[in-house]
């Protein structure tokens, strides 16, 4: 049985979600099966992520959206926001549980957690549950410090630079 841990890559610099997908790149050329389960990215404004589409030629890496169909601010979640997360959360676990991938990465969990879609015990609960071996990757700014505890391996990615603030908007293939 291997070992599975919990990893966090955190922080306000790029390079959290690019980090998980390298980590599931490499995991799938050593014959691991992963999973990602991305939340707020997908919907309909979002534009189609060059990475989605990648993963979607590997066999081994397999990839859901919970995607909403626009920018969520914390005072103005819908009931449909929360609908959509709810599901989302509910996939995590089944898949977790099933232990059928090697590694499981929930992107932007911390940012839904910050955001007041899930519980903090619900994350708790979900991991516990985890098949014993499987690794889990957690990413988002602004990890909860109650995470942050129990993870095994946490990266804080700290902006020093980003071109977005000199006015150069984001690019295709670079930033989606
Ligand atoms: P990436 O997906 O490039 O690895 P990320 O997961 O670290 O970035 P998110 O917080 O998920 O970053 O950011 C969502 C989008 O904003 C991505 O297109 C990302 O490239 C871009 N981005 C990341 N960090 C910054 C930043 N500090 N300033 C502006 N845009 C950023
Ligand atoms: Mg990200």
């Amino acid at each position: 049985m291997r070992t599975g841990l919990i990893q966090i890559y955190t922080g306000n610099g790029k390079g959290k979600t690019t980090a998980a997908i390298g980590l599931g790149v490499r995991a799938v050329g050593q014959g691991l099966r992963v999973h990602m389960i991305q939340f707020l990215k997908g919907g309909d404004n979002f534009p189609q992520y060059g990475e989605i589409t990648s993963i979607k030629r590997l066999s081994q890496f397999t990839v859901e959206q919970f995607g909403l169909p626009h920018f969520v601010y914390p005072n103005k979640i819908s009931a449909e926001d929360q609908r959509i997360i709810d599901t989302g959360i509910m996939r995590a676990r089944q898949v977790l549980i099933a232990g059928e991938h090697d590694l499981v990465i929930l992107d932007e969990i911390n940012v839904v957690l910050k955001l007041g879609l899930v519980k903090l015990p619900v994350v708790l609960e979900l991991l516990k549950q985890r098949r014993k071996g499987v690794e889990v990757v957690l990413t988002g700014r602004d990890a909860l410090q109650e995470l942050i505890d129990i993870a095994d391996l946490v990266s804080n990615i700290t902006e020093i630079k980003h071109p977005f603030t000199k006015g150069i908007p984001a690019r295709k293939g670079i930033e989606f």
